[in-house]
């Protein structure tokens, strides 16, 4: 069965970077009828917090990305032990024990040396007593290492990559303190999980490499990899720096519906156009990974808000009813109230405004050659309730009183009413003013 993880740090809240790799590797496994995995990686103790699973749920659940069963790396240290076991049996793991300084001076020398930084091994030549000596004075951690050859595959975004594993250090997959790293954790989970599709960002493109090749060691089966190139700022600057402020809560709490945000990022960087989904399963339709392509990918927030704006013109009524309610606008007139404003939303959080204004009223606004123009018009409106006809019997009526016409007739009236010179239609609007402060 098709099989795909999103396996994010809780160390921090997700942001749309997260959401990029998240999206398709959901999208895969519901294409594929298969399974869609939500993975915590949390071996590391120190910075991974619980609030952060909760908030990476919830902001997941806010989008519908549901997943079918949550995995905890946490909870499965025992079966990382075991696997580090198996490498060390194999001869594939073995104790380093250079500080971080030493390995800096070392990658010093060979980048002066015009030599790749690559760990040159030297621990492979201690012998048992350096060993235990070492171990003694300040304890040893673990390499996997790797087969000096090189490692291709045929990644679904990039097409065929060849790493030259020379080229690589070989990793560390356990800490002197004993914490499992992620590479190992990585590799055990996939493979024990079944894990047949992994995509994620193109900065793991080595750690694949590596990954290959321990997933080998140990007796598993290579998942298919795709890694999608990272997003940029709109003009190309890295974005690493500001995803701090484009974290899912930050644009949910800015009013960005989540089909605007999921039809962005299904297609952004993608061959095929963005297309404004309405529901997920179109969504799920229209994905295709093999569109993709390695350029980094301009992303700008700013894009996101017309992709609201126009699934909130299109929403029924029932899924605006809650906000409409809680902007105080009687059930009675709820409907109505949307018809005249759905236009003039952007964002949810537009409606308590609209509604204020009918309820309360503006300042006019008159401009002072309107004046004398609108005092008469004001002197023809009819006494309320107002209905939907009012507007267009009495702009008739102040038209061939006054002979002014278009824009000259219906924006000072406008502006004297709601005190704007835009918003929703004034037919529709005018049975919704409670009060009509511009007669005062
Ligand atoms: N926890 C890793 C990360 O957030 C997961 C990477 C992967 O998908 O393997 O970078």
């Amino acid at each position: 069965m098709v099989t795909t993880r999103f396996a994010p740090s809780p160390t921090g809240y997700i942001h749309v970077g997260n959401l990029r790799t998240a999206l398709m590797n959901f999208l895969i496994a519901r294409k594929a009828g298969g399974q869609f995995i939500l993975r915590i990686d949390d071996t590391d103790p120190e910075r991974s917090k619980e609030e952060y699973v909760d908030a990476i749920k919830e902001d997941l659940e806010w989008l519908g990305l549901q997943w079918d069963r949550v995995e905890r790396q946490s909870a499965r240290l025992d079966r990382y032990a075991a696997a580090a076991d198996k490498l060390r049996e194999i001869g594939r793991f073995y104790e380093c024990f250079e500080t971080p300084t030493e390995l800096d001076l070392k990658r010093k020398k060979q980048l002066n040396m015009g030599k790749p930084p690559v760990y040159d091994r030297a621990a492979l030549d201690l012998t048992d007593e350096e060993k235990a000596k070492l171990r003694e004075e300040r304890g040893g951690y673990w390499r996997f290492k790797l087969d000096q050859e090189r490692i291709e595959w045929e990644d679904g975004i990039a097409g065929p990559v060849s790493i030259d594993a020379a080229s690589v250090s070989d990793p560390v997959l356990i800490r002197a303190d004993g914490q499992v790293l992620y590479t190992l954790a990585s590799v055990v989970d996939d493979t024990e999980m079944g894990v047949t599709h992994v995509v994620r960002g193109a900065d793991h493109i080595t750690n694949t490499a590596t990954q290959i090749q321990i997933i080998e060691a140990l007796g598993g089966t290579v998942p298919n990899f795709a890694h999608h190139s990272l997003l940029t700022g709109p003009q190309g600057e890295a974005l690493s720096k500001r995803l701090g402020t484009l974290a899912l809560r930050d644009l949910r709490a800015r009013g960005v519906e989540p089909m605007a945000l999921l039809s962005l990022m299904a297609r952004l960087g993608s061959s095929d156009p963005v297309e404004l989904q309405d529901d997920m399963g179109k969504l799920i339709d229209g994905f295709d990974i093999t569109r993709f392509g390695t350029n980094p990918t301009k992303f700008d927030v700013n894009d996101l808000y017309p992709l609201t704006a126009r699934v909130l013109h299109a929403a029924p009524i029932e899924e605006m009813a809650e906000d409409i309610r809680a902007a105080g606008v009687p059930d009675d007139q709820a409907e109505a109230f949307w018809g005249a404003v759905r236009e003039n939303v952007e964002t949810r959080k537009d409606i308590a405004a609209w509604w204020t204004l009918c309820r309360d009223g503006a300042k006019p606004v008159i401009d002072e050659e309107d004046a004398a123009f609108v005092a008469e018009a004001m002197g023809m409106l009819p006494e309320g309730p107002f209905d939907g006809e009012t507007w267009g019997k009495w702009t008739s009526a102040v038209k061939e009183a006054t002979g002014r016409k278009g824009r000259g007739l219906f924006m000072p009236l406008r502006k004297a009413l709601t005190g704007m010179d835009h918003g929703p239609d004034m037919g529709k609007l005018m049975p919704l003013l409670q009060v009509i402060r511009a007669r005062d």
